[in-house]
């Protein structure tokens, strides 16, 4: 089953609109990077923002954090990712293209038909070098999860927030794999962006919480606007489960190419606080008041890719639409993640419409992002928002400047309003809350 947006018209748009550049285009690209522009921008702050508002600021059990891209190599010999963070490799014997065995059913290579070798073991992790000597024993690692980082703050972020079990900490950040296959637009990417999460709790409480971060993270995609129906659950078979899992579920997003993971929610049991005690030589347990007993604490994991999670509403967004004989192409954004809220349009360029314009705009960009298009015909100024997902379009005209009132121009309904420019704030703010367009007051005058 696949999607019915495809995933090239997405990319187009997203090219054409400024929401995503191929990196270092000028110099020919460099694979599988890609640059966010300012609608992207916008839209990835978005989701950033909603999950940490649901994560954290909503919670009275989460703190944050953001730590270090670099750690200390003994972090990924502790947490399994120097022995097992590995994918088996086979190398074409022609064109020495290398791919991943799981991808290969003939031993063929995919590119130029030529045998491939026996698959060999192949570390995703990106090596580098810290200091100006360049020897083994400086050798650092680019961090290809941000959950580490969490575990060794462990104790620090235990002390200083007095937190009990169970309670949790989030980070976003960067993470870096060099994957062998990436593609698929910014679905699989060697630099990337994840939300994570590490709950802890007590031992033989974790079944309970896994369950729960199942549940809270389903709901919080669908909170964000994306269709349920393009969502579902999975949960992993014994023989694809990581080395740390007990248990694990992924949320998966029905993509143009086929179902695929948006999220990971694993139960780690007590691996990785284990494994670090065990290798830096301190104490990383809790200590339970009422029970009067340490433990060290299980952890549920709920980690979420903040790139596949705009990849994801483009294309729950996407739509094509006939309007009076012309395709009219839009993204259907709910109003919370839409990159600009409204968009200012004087009807002309004419120079007596520019000061009252500008006075809109300047009361509105101070509550939400408003972005202010003056050039070219108010037909292609309205294609243009349509395309990036503006709810509202008010366009300024001659008879502004005689009864100071606005139009408002609705995204999906095409429903125009007119209403005065003192009330104007105040109507918007109440359609980003989630109020219908059709129940604006009555002494908005409905336009054809
Ligand atoms: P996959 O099976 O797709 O390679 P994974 O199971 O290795 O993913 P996790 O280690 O569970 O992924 O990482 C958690 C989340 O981080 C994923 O659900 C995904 O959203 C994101 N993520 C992981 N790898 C990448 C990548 N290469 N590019 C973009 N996002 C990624």
């Amino acid at each position: 089953m696949t999607s019915k947006v495809n995933m090239e018209k997405v990319a187009s748009l997203c090219k054409r609109r400024g929401f995503i550049f191929p990196s270092s285009e000028i110099y020919g690209g460099l694979s599988s990077c890609w640059d966010y522009g300012p609608m992207g921008v916008e839209l990835k702050r978005n989701v950033k923002e909603a999950w940490w508002k649901a994560m954290i600021q909503e919670r009275g059990d989460v703190v944050g954090i953001d730590t270090s891209i670099m750690m200390h190599p003994t972090v990924w010999k502790a947490s399994g990712h120097i022995d097992s963070f590995t994918d088996p490799l086979a190398e074409c014997k022609i064109c020495h293209l290398r791919w991943r065995a799981s991808d290969i059913t003939d031993n063929k290579c995919p590119q130029c038909g030529a045998a491939l070798t026996e698959p060999r073991m192949f570390n995703l992790m990106f090596k580098t070098f810290m200091g100006p000597v360049e020897e083994e024993t400086n050798t650092i690692y680019l961090r290809p999860e941000t959950a580490q980082g969490i575990f060794v703050e462990f104790k620090n972020v235990l002390a200083t927030s007095r937190k009990k079990l169970p309670f949790g900490i989030a980070q976003i950040g960067k993470s870096f794999r060099n994957e062998i296959t990436p593609g698929n637009f910014i679905f699989r990417t060697r630099e990337f962006e994840q939300m994570e999460m590490e709950y802890f709790v007590k031992p033989g409480t974790d079944e309970r919480w896994f369950d729960y971060w199942i549940k809270e993270r389903l709901e919080w995609y669908i909170k964000l606007g994306i269709r349920k129906e393009n969502l579902r659950l999975r949960q992993h078979g014994k023989e694809e489960m990581a080395h740390y899992a007990k248990d694990c579920y992924d949320i998966e997003y029905l993509f143009p190419m086929g179902w695929a993971e948006l999220e990971g929610i694993a139960n780690r049991g007590d691996y990785d606080l284990s494994q670090h005690a065990k290798c830096s030589g301190k104490e990383l347990d809790y200590y339970d008041n009422e029970e009067k007993k340490r433990y060290t604490p299980y952890i549920i994991e709920p980690s979420a890719g903040v790139d596949r999670s705009v990849l994801a509403l483009l294309i729950d967004a996407y739509h094509e639409e006939t309007v009076e004989g012309e395709t009219r192409v839009l993204l259907r954004f709910p109003i919370a993640i839409a990159p600009m809220k409204a968009a200012i349009l004087p009807l002309s360029r004419n120079e007596r419409l520019a000061p009252l314009s500008k006075k809109v705009y300047a009361k509105l960009c101070h509550n939400f992002m408003t972005c202010y298009d003056d050039s070219q015909s108010i037909g292609r100024r309205y294609r243009r928002q349509d395309e990036v997902g503006t709810p509202f379009c008010i366009t300024v005209d001659f008879q502004s400047l005689e009864d100071d009132q606005v139009t408002i121009r609705e995204r999906d309904s095409l429903a125009q309003i007119r209403v005065p420019i003192e009330k104007l704030e105040e109507i918007l703010q109440a359609k980003l809350n989630g109020e219908p367009f059709e129940a604006t007051p009555l002494w908005a005058t409905r336009q054809k």
